[in-house]
C-alpha cells in the first residue's frame, strides 16, 4: 500500500491557527481509499447552500480549487473513478464536503456517527449528504487494537476504525499498517499536536466549545497520549489541522 498525504482545504479563524485538512489517499493496487474528504467542488460552487455563512466565519473556510482531494488525484495521475471506498472520521463540513465528488465510492462511518449525521443534529449540513451516499456503518466491536477498541472496516487487510468519541458522540481515528509501522489517523481528537502533552495550549478553549461530549473527549485524548508515551516506536500519530504533522514537514500548498 502507497500512503499519500494530502491537504485539501484551508480554514483560517484568527486568532487561532491556519489549519489544514490532513486526508490520506491509500493505494492499495486494485483500488484507492480515501481517509476524509476536506472541502469539496461543490462546497466551492455553493458555500453559503452547503455550509452557510454562520459556519463559514466560525471556521474561516477558505475555498481553493486546487486543493480539493479530487484535483489532487487527478494530478497524482489517478482516475477519479477508482476510489472505491472512503473513511469519514466524523461528518463535520470541513471533513465530508468532498463526499459528492465520489458519488459511487463506499462511505464507512461508524454506527454511532451515522445515527447523529442522519439524524438532523445542527453541527452537520445535511446539503453534504443530499446525493445520499452508499453509507457502510460500522457498529461496536470487541476487537483491539493496542488497548484501544477497533473495528476492521472489511475492505483491505489491517485498515481500521477506532472510536474516539467525544469531539462528536460518533468520532473515530483511522488506523492503517503501512509496512512494519502503523498509521493512526486521529481526525479531530486533537487540532495541534502540543496537545499530546499539555492541556494548556492555544485551541484548547475551542476543543472543548466543538466537543459534542466534552468529558468523552478527554478520555479519547488520554487513550492517544498512552499509544503515544507506550507505542511511539510501533505507531505513527497525527490529526487532520496540524500542518506541522505532514511528512517531512513539508508545508503543502496552501
Ligand atoms: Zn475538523
Amino acid at each position: 500500500m502507497k500512503v499519500h498525504h494530502l491537504n485539501c482545504g484551508l480554514l483560517h479563524a484568527p486568532p487561532n491557527p491556519a489549519a489544514a485538512c490532513h486526508c490520506l489517499l491509500l493505494d492499495c493496487d486494485d483500488r484507492l481509499i480515501l481517509v476524509d474528504t476536506g472541502i469539496g467542488l461543490q462546497d466551492i460552487a455553493r458555500p453559503l447552500e452547503r455550509i452557510g455563512q454562520p459556519a463559514i466565519d466560525a471556521a474561516g473556510f477558505l475555498f481553493r480549487e486546487p486543493l480539493t482531494a479530487v484535483r489532487q488525484i487527478e494530478r497524482l495521475g489517478y482516475r477519479v473513478e477508482d476510489v472505491s471506498d472512503i473513511v469519514l472520521t466524523h461528518g463535520d463540513p470541513d471533513h465530508a464536503g468532498g463526499l459528492a465528488d465520489f458519488p459511487a465510492a463506499a462511505v464507512h462511518v461508524s454506527a454511532e456517527e451515522y445515527t447523529r449525521l442522519t439524524g438532523g443534529h445542527k453541527r452537520y449540513s445535511p446539503a453534504q449528504f443530499a446525493h445520499l451516499p452508499r453509507w457502510v456503518v460500522h457498529p461496536a466491536s470487541s476487537q483491539r487494537w493496542f488497548g484501544l477498541e477497533s473495528r476492521p472496516l472489511g475492505v483491505v487487510a489491517n485498515l481500521l476504525l477506532i472510536p474516539l468519541f467525544g469531539h462528536t458522540l460518533g468520532h473515530c481515528g483511522v488506523a492503517i499498517q503501512e509496512g512494519r509501522r502503523w498509521l493512526l489517523h486521529v481526525g479531530d481528537a486533537y487540532y495541534l499536536r502540543v496537545e499530546l502533552s499539555t492541556d494548556d495550549h492555544p485551541v484548547s478553549a475551542l476543543a472543548t466549545s466543538r466537543a459534542d461530549d466534552d468529558s468523552l473527549r478527554r478520555a479519547s485524548l488520554s487513550r492517544i497520549r498512552r499509544v503515544f508515551r507506550d507505542h511511539d516506536e510501533e505507531v505513527e500519530l497525527f490529526g487532520y489541522h496540524d500542518f506541522t504533522e505532514f511528512p517531512g514537514a513539508v508545508v503543502p500548498e496552501a
